[in-house]
């Protein structure tokens, strides 16, 4: 695992500046969730880390080493996306394994990392079954599962379990916070769900159009927030 360090970054989409100079640094098995609402960054901050967008202007480090200039395959991070993501005519043995065949590794090295995923999120009964046969719950597992297989330095999620409902939301969002644990994983995770963000995070940073409005743990923004902007997403009702 790594620390992650954001260094002055912007971020332009043609004329219109949607991030404005944000400094950050995540820690080492640090779980960050950024909140904030919609449009205003979350998922290009996050994809600024992953190397899916590359900032206008600043620098991104990944263990104390510069990857601003490096593409997501070689950045070590790896993104959870949302459980749609899986490939429907492939088993979940084949999901899991996918990348790691793509990249080159040896077959058995690959079955070893594959188990081992498996073993960690209780898929080890159901790696025959295609995802059609899978819960909502076992698919988002999955979903996690191909991150987990690629021994990621960070995992970077972006609104994982916006597509559940309600009751497995609680139930994922149980295992994202073991998984976090049991692992000691470094975690960005991108949601506009208050619970999620209070549940599950070390820190918050609260995100309004492309600049950090707040950031402090679950407890201090919601007993301290600054303005009515953060109270509406975290504080206490007032
Ligand atoms: P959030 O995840 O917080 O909802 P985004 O990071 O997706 O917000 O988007 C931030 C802003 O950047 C929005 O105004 C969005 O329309 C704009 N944006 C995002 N991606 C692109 C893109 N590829 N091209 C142009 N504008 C984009
Ligand atoms: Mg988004």
């Amino acid at each position: 695992m790594a620390d992650l360090k954001l260094r002055g970054i912007n971020k332009n989409f043609g004329a219109v500046q949607v991030i404005h100079d944000i400094d950050l640094d995540i820690g080492n098995g640090e779980f960050v969730v950024f909140v904030g609402p919609s449009g205003c960054g979350k998922s290009t901050l996050l994809r600024t880390i992953s190397g899916l967008e590359e900032p206008s202007s600043g620098q991104v480090l990944i263990g104390g080493e510069d990857v601003t200039d490096y593409d997501p395959s070689e950045r070590g991070v790896a993104m959870v996306f949302q459980s749609y993501a899986l490939y429907p005519h492939m088993s979940v043995e084949q999901n899991l394994g996918f990348g790691l065949r793509m990249g080159g590794m040896p077959r058995d090295q690959v079955a070893a990392r594959v188990m081992e995923a498996a073993r960690i999120l209780e898929l080890t009964e159901l790696l025959e079954r295609k995802p059609r046969q899978l819960s909502g719950g076992q698919r988002q597992r999955v979903a996690i599962g191909r991150a987990i297989v690629r021994q990621p330095k960070a995992f970077l999620f972006d609104e994982p379990l916006s597509n559940l409902d309600a009751e497995l939301r609680v139930q994922m969002r149980i295992e994202i916070a073991k998984l976090h644990q049991q692992l000691g994983a470094t975690m960005v995770y991108v949601t506009h769900d208050q619970v999620e963000a209070m549940t599950l995070a070390d820190r918050i940073v609260v995100l309004r159009a492309g600049r950090i409005e707040q950031q402090g743990s679950p407890i201090e923004l919601y007993d301290n927030p600054d303005n009515l902007f953060v109270a509406g997403f975290i504080g206490s009702p007032r």
